[in-house]
């Protein structure tokens, strides 16, 4: 059941699109302080339940809590301002700003002037040197890490990511990896769309199986990885 050692809760979640069930009575526990996993097939929906969550599909019907309080329906600003936020498949970084003006735009909810923290993150991740250059210019890996660097400005308590290391080189995979890691350690929670399965293991602590819209199974890593209906869904049978 949901409880307060809960930061995301969803009920019943269901969604449709002209007769296909996207999503089909989802029930999803996010611990506080955790790193969840959200793996399943092409296709099982997974996309789909973060466009949910966020509020940019408001398309669904069921319930969801964050941080204790109902999300469903509500405007992806609103969620975003709560402290909810995303990533995308695809990198969203604006391509005629440089990487720094990128971070800027995102704002802070801290203190600390909004261009020191910004470049705090490009030295973290080791960008510093391109914090003047443009968007456009950098590599397909390094939007996707300013992409995420831009979803930190504004310190979310929740972070859902959308495949963030997909067409990203090993080293700057790594970076990636690192900060999430490190982030974590620092109590940020989050909830990870990955195929990478060694990925999956060594960063999960609890991990959500999505199957044609449904739950299929949860548990740690070793508990699904030979769960029959998991290997079912990935190879058939
Ligand atoms: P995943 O992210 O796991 O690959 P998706 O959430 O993208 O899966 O898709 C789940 C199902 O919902 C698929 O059958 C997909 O075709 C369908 N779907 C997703 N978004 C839409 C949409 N906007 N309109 C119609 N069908 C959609």
């Amino acid at each position: 059941a949901c409880s307060t050692d809960h930061i995301l809760c969803t009920w019943g979640v269901a969604r449709e699109f002209g007769g296909v069930q996207a999503l089909r009575g989802v029930d999803l526990h996010v611990t506080r302080g955790s790193i969840t996993g959200l793996i399943g097939p092409n296709g099982s929906g997974k996309t789909t339940l973060f466009q949910v969550i966020s509020g940019m599909d408001r398309g669904a019907t069921g319930s969801i809590s964050f941080d204790g309080e109902p999300i469903l329906g509500r405007r992806p600003s609103q969620i975003y301002q709560r402290g909810l936020a995303r990533t995308f498949q695809l990198s969203r970084v604006f391509p005629e700003l440089t990487v720094l003006e990128n971070l800027v735009v995102a704002g802070s909810r801290h203190d600390r002037s909004v261009r020191e923290r910004a470049l705090g993150l490009l030295e973290r991740v080791r960008l510093r040197d391109y914090a003047g250059a443009r968007g456009k210019n950098l590599s397909y890996g390094q939007q996707k890490l300013v992409e995420f660097l831009r979803v930190l400005m504004s310190d979310p308590a929740l972070i859902l990511l959308d495949e963030p290391a997909a067409g990203v080189n090993p080293t700057l995979r790594q970076t990636l990896w690192d900060m999430v890691r490190h982030l974590n350690g620092l109590g940020t929670t989050f909830l990870v769309i990955e195929h990478n399965m060694e990925v999956i293991a060594d960063l999960c602590s609890s991990v959500y199986v999505l199957s044609e819209g449904e739950i299929i199974a949860h548990g740690d890593f070793a508990a699904i990885r030979n769960d029959e209906r998991v290997l079912e869904a990935y190879f058939g049978k």
